[in-house]
């Protein structure tokens, strides 16, 4: 079959990031309905949305895994790809960033730019993606499309470009203004807001349409330089020249275009969707993939460059049961059953099925383009965040960066059968999200998941009971505690064993050193004149890294660490690899004791809503669990209260603050730092893990 190449300026690959309950779900669900994919609209309080198609989401409401949607948009062909809301979710968030070209930034009128917005947004800015507004639940008693244009402003340091303007708000909300075709527009609900009637805009709204055309009209000047001549010349841009320069600055993330409407009433997504055309950018605006390793390696986005792209999501096929790899195509084309190499591991894949996702169907493909996200079978060894290229061009691009789990729970099968399939369970879900790690504790026979936060290890069970048929018993969870030492100290350690025959000798000295948090254990090699033969020192290193694993305190992780050797000894005999490991291992050990080790706890940003009158009770709910009030705000109405807390005193949480604030009061919490555990309470958490027999008690 011979290849149709798609226009890629009619390509827009783009994300819609929002608070969880601002209303995404309802809005991709419109974007289906009115591109004609689907006809039935599934409202999300029957569980029938469509993107959500794993059965947790629909359960919960929330839409987890991020799948790749296809819709044609007149002319244009849009990748929908799910971004979700909930922050236990971040690594999710973090992988569709990376393969997105722009997005949509979706706020509920009412409740306006919430924490998780403020954190989404951050992220985004992080991968410079191109962003366009869309201020939805317009028909909410309390709904503000222009204090959500202030809260961009004053809370993401945005700069927001009204391109429609609401009319009515709330109950009185009938449609909405379009300041470039100056008409008022109104949808009728026999077809669910699929007919769209142009009207003249009401007589009482006219004075507030000019002016914010004129505001437009004055942003658009600013994003070029000839325009600004143009309008300071007092000639009339056309509307072609403006929109051309609201694209430009929405690409160069000058402005971001602001649109409104009520996905659940039916008004308002179809001009979201000419914005998404009009101002997003396609992949050639967002310009080459670049190396990782080597800044003037790069693949355009064409067809004629080699073939490039990222592996960004690995989900389990609902009713094959295979291994899916969803991947943005960068550059070239992928063909079926063509040889690829995964630069990231090295190591040669091959693709059996190729096809493009759509809602409810897959469309078989024989190959893919530059610019196109597809789903792809056969990438057996392929991990999330992995490049694929053309072996005979390779090119590493940067994977994604994911954030360390902080909180765990042991999980126990319920037969030996569930034993049996909970490795190979894991293993697959672990393929899936590197957020998700899966230890075995020796000491305990436990396995243990961790993850970023208690409801994303609740979903991970759920999906082991119904998609691996593996039924466990679950531990309370637990925090994630690190380790790691405030002084610099140098040890020395003697392993000898003398039990007839051969014995053992290692002897190593050490210098430990804290490290700025984040940054990666280093090991140094300063040891002069063979006195520990160079072919020991990677045992050195492996003796090291392994006591790394399980601090000697309270066997949990070291952190922010530097280790180098510089003296000791060995025997022509007795020395061997395994004395070396031992004898690093337990210098190691010795030495971080005597550097004035400390336990840190993960701290997260948690913020707090609750109406006036309970205010008192929620900063109480914080100080008695060694929170820090960071600040105030009003939200909507609402009093907010932004405090820092450890993880380890928020379980639970949810049912406490509902049960002091008579069920009206919420919160949202993301992840922080670490920061030491204040000693008292270390030593409570050390005894329990010495009772536990996760570590031995120090000779301190
Ligand atoms: P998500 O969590 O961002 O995916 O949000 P959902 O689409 O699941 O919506 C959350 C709730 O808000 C659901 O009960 C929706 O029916 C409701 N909702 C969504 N859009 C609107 C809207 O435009 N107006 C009103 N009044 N409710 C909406």
């Amino acid at each position: 079959m011979a290849a149709k190449t798609f226009p890629l300026d009619h390509v827009r690959n783009f994300g819609i990031m929002a608070h969880i309950d601002g209303g995404k779900t309802t809005t991709s669900e419109r974007i289906l309905y009115y591109s004609g994919k689907n006809y039935k609209i599934g409202e999300v309080h029957e569980g029938a949305a469509t993107m959500d198609f794993m059965v947790q989401e629909q359960e919960r409401g929330i839409t987890i895994q991020s799948a790749a949607t296809c819709v044609m948009w007149g002319n244009y062909r849009l990748s929908l790809i799910d971004t979700p809301g909930h922050v236990d979710f971040t690594a999710e968030v973090e992988r569709s960033l990376r393969v997105l070209d722009g997005a949509v930034a979706l706020y509920c009128a009412v409740g306006g730019v919430q924490p998780q917005s403020e954190q989404v947004w951050r992220q985004s800015e992080k991968y410079k993606v191109p962003k366009i507004a869309f201020v939805n639940k317009m028909d909410r008693v309390g709904a503000n499309f222009y204090a959500v244009m202030d809260q961009m402003k004053s809370q993401l340091n945005a700069n927001p470009v009204p391109m429609v303007l609401p009319i009515g708000a709330g109950e009185t909300f009938s449609g909405i203004v379009d300041l470039i075709s100056m008409k008022a527009l109104r949808y009728d609900m026999k077809t669910l807001g699929k007919t769209v009637t142009e009207e003249e805009i009401p007589a009482d709204m006219l004075e507030k349409a000019q002016e914010y055309r004129q505001k437009m009209i004055e942003s658009a000047a600013e994003q070029d330089d000839a325009l600004m001549e143009k309008f300071f010349a007092g000639e009339e841009l056309t509307m072609d020249e403006v929109k051309k320069a609201i694209r430009k600055g929405c690409i160069a993330r000058t402005i971001t275009p602001a649109f409104c409407g009520s996905a659940f009433k039916d008004k308002g997504v179809q001009q979201l969707l000419d914005g998404v055309c009009e101002y997003l950018p396609s992949p050639l605006d967002a310009g080459a993939a670049v190396s990782a390793d080597d800044e003037t390696q790069k693949r355009e986005p064409s067809d004629n460059e080699p073939f490039c792209g990222l592996a960004f999501k690995i989900m389990t096929d609902p009713k094959s049961g295979g291994k899916i790899t969803f991947v943005r195509v960068y550059s070239g084309t992928l063909k079926l059953g063509a040889e690829l190499l995964d630069s990231t591991i090295n190591r040669e894949q091959r693709i059996s099925r190729l096809f493009r996702m759509h809602a409810a169907k897959q469309e078989p493909l024989d190959e893919a383009h530059a610019g196109d996200i597809v789903a792809c079978v056969g990438l057996t060894e392929t991990r999330t965040g992995d490049t694929l290229c053309d072996p005979d061009h390779p090119i590493t691009l940067e994977s994604i960066d994911f954030p360390a789990p902080v909180i765990s729970v042991a999980v126990k099968p319920q037969s030996r059968q569930d034993n049996e399939k909970l490795g190979v369970a894991l293993h697959a879900l672990a393929m899936e999200d590197p957020t998700f790690v899966v230890t075995f504790d020796q000491e305990t026979s436990e396995t243990i998941i961790a993850g970023m936060g208690e409801l994303y290890l609740e979903v991970i069970v759920d999906r082991l009971k119904r998609e691996f048929n593996v039924a466990c018993d679950v531990g309370a969870p637990q925090v994630a505690y690190r380790e790691t030492l405030t002084q610099t100290v140098e040890s020395e350690y003697k392993h000898v064993k003398q039990s007839g025959g051969r014995g053992q000798y290692a002897h190593v000295c050490l210098k430990l050193e804290p490290q700025e948090p984040g940054k990666e254990f280093e090991f140094v090699n300063e040891v002069k004149g063979g006195v520990i033969p160079t072919e020991y020192i990677p045992a050195v290193e492996k003796g090291v890294r392994k006591a790394l694993e399980s601090g000697p305190l309270a066997g949990f992780p070291v952190v922010n660490c530097k280790a180098t050797v510089y003296f000791g000894s060995y025997h022509e005999v007795d020395s061997n690899e395994f004395a070396f490991i031992t004898c690093a291992m337990q210098c190691f050990k010795q030495g971080f004791l005597k550097a004035k080790p400390q336990l840190l706890e993960p701290m997260m940003d948690v913020e707090v809503v609750v109406p006036e009158q309970y205010m008192g009770a929620a900063n109480g709910s914080i100080n008695q669990r060694r929170g820090r009030v960071e600040g105030m705000d009003e939200r909507g109405g609402m009093k907010s209260i932004k405090a820092t807390v450890p993880l380890g005193e928020m379980f639970g949480y949810s049912n406490a603050i509902r049960t002091v604030t008579q069920g009206r009061g919420t919160f949202t919490m993301i992840f922080k730092q670490y920061e030491a555990v204040p000693a008292s309470i270390a030593k409570t958490v050390i005894e329990k893990r010495i009772k536990e027999g996760k570590v031995r008690p120090s000779a301190e």
